[in-house]
C-alpha cells in the first residue's frame, strides 16, 4: 500500500479561550520534503507544531504523524524537536546532555556527528546552564538532531544566532534534510524559507493562506506572499 505521509492535519482546530490559534488545518507532509512555515507573531505556528508533536490535543480534527498518533511516532523516536523554550537549567555538560537524549532513541546519530553538525564540538565539555543564547541555541538543535529522526521539526531556529552561526545553521540542517529525512522549520522570514525549504506553507490567523513552492507563491499575483512582505 501507499507510504503514509510524514505528517498530517486533518481540519485541526486548536482554540486559547476565545482566540483560534489553529481555526481548521488540513496540510498534508510528504517524506523527504523540507517545509517551511512562514507567519507573522501570532499566526500560530507554534501550536501547529505543539499539535504536531502531541503537546496539545486539537479541540476539532485530527494531526498524524507517519499515518499513527503523534504519541506513537515520537515514541517510537521518529520524531526530533527544537522547540522554542527557557533555558536548560541544569548542570550537565553539553555532551551529557546530548549522550542523555541520544541513548533515548533506537539508533542514535553518533555523538561527534552530532556536535559537528550542530557546530558545538568546542562546547561539548561546558556547563549547559553557562552558555549564551546562541550557544544555548545550537545545543537544542543537537538534542533534535541527537535521536537520528525521520522527522525534524523546528520552531524558529534561527531566532537568536548571528549571521555566521544561522549561515552554519542552515547547511547543517540542508546536510541532515539529505537520505529522505522530512524537515519542518518554521519562520518569519519569508527569505529563509523561500532559500531553505523545497516548499512555503503561509499562516495567517490560524489558517494556511498558501501553500507552495517560493516560485510559484512569487508569480501569483496578489498572493499571500506578497501581503506578507508588505506587513
Ligand atoms: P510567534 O511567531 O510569536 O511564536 P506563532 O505563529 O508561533 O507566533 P502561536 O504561538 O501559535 O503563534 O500563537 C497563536 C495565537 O494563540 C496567539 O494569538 C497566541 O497569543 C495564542 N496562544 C498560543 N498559545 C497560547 C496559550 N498557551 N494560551 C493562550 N493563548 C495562546
Amino acid at each position: 500500500g501507499r507510504a503514509a505521509r510524514a505528517v498530517s492535519f486533518t481540519g485541526a482546530v486548536k482554540s486559547y479561550g476565545a482566540v483560534r490559534a489553529v481555526a481548521g488545518m488540513d496540510l498534508e507532509i510528504g517524506r523527504g520534503e523540507t517545509v517551511a512555515l512562514l507567519g507573522r507573531n501570532g499566526a500560530g505556528k507554534s501550536t501547529a507544531i505543539s499539535l504536531l508533536l502531541g503537546l496539545a490535543e486539537p479541540d476539532a480534527g485530527t494531526v498524524e504523524l507517519f499515518g499513527g498518533p503523534s504519541e506513537r511516532a515520537v515514541r517510537a523516536g521518529l520524531v526530533g524537536a527544537m522547540l522554542q523554550e527557557a533555558r536548560a537549567v541544569t548542570r550537565v555538560t553539553v555532551r551529557e546532555l546530548v549522550a542523555f537524549v541520544a541513548g533515548r532513541y533506537p539508533d542514535p546519530l553518533p555523538l561527534a556527528e552530532v556536535l559537528e553538525l550542530a557546530g558545538i564540538g568546542e562546547l561539548a565539555g561546558r556547563r549547559v546552564d553557562r552558555l549564551s543564547g546562541g550557544q544555548t541555541q545550537r545545543v537544542r538543535f543537537a538534542v533534535a538532531l541527537a535521536g537520528n529522526p525521520s522527522l525534524l521539526v523546528l520552531d524558529e531556529p534561527t531566532a537568536a544566532l548571528d549571521v555566521e552561526a544561522r549561515r552554519a545553521f542552515w547547511e547543517s540542517m540542508r546536510a541532515y534534510a539529505r537520505g529522505g529525512r522530512t524537515v519542518l522549520f518554521s519562520t518569519h522570514y519569508l527569505e529563509e524559507a523561500d532559500v531553505h525549504a523545497d516548499r512555503i506553507v503561509v499562516l495567517d490567523r490560524g489558517r494556511i493562506v498558501a501553500d507552495g513552492t517560493g516560485e510559484r507563491l512569487r508569480h501569483s499575483a496578489g498572493g499571500a506572499l506578497v501581503a506578507f512582505d508588505l506587513a
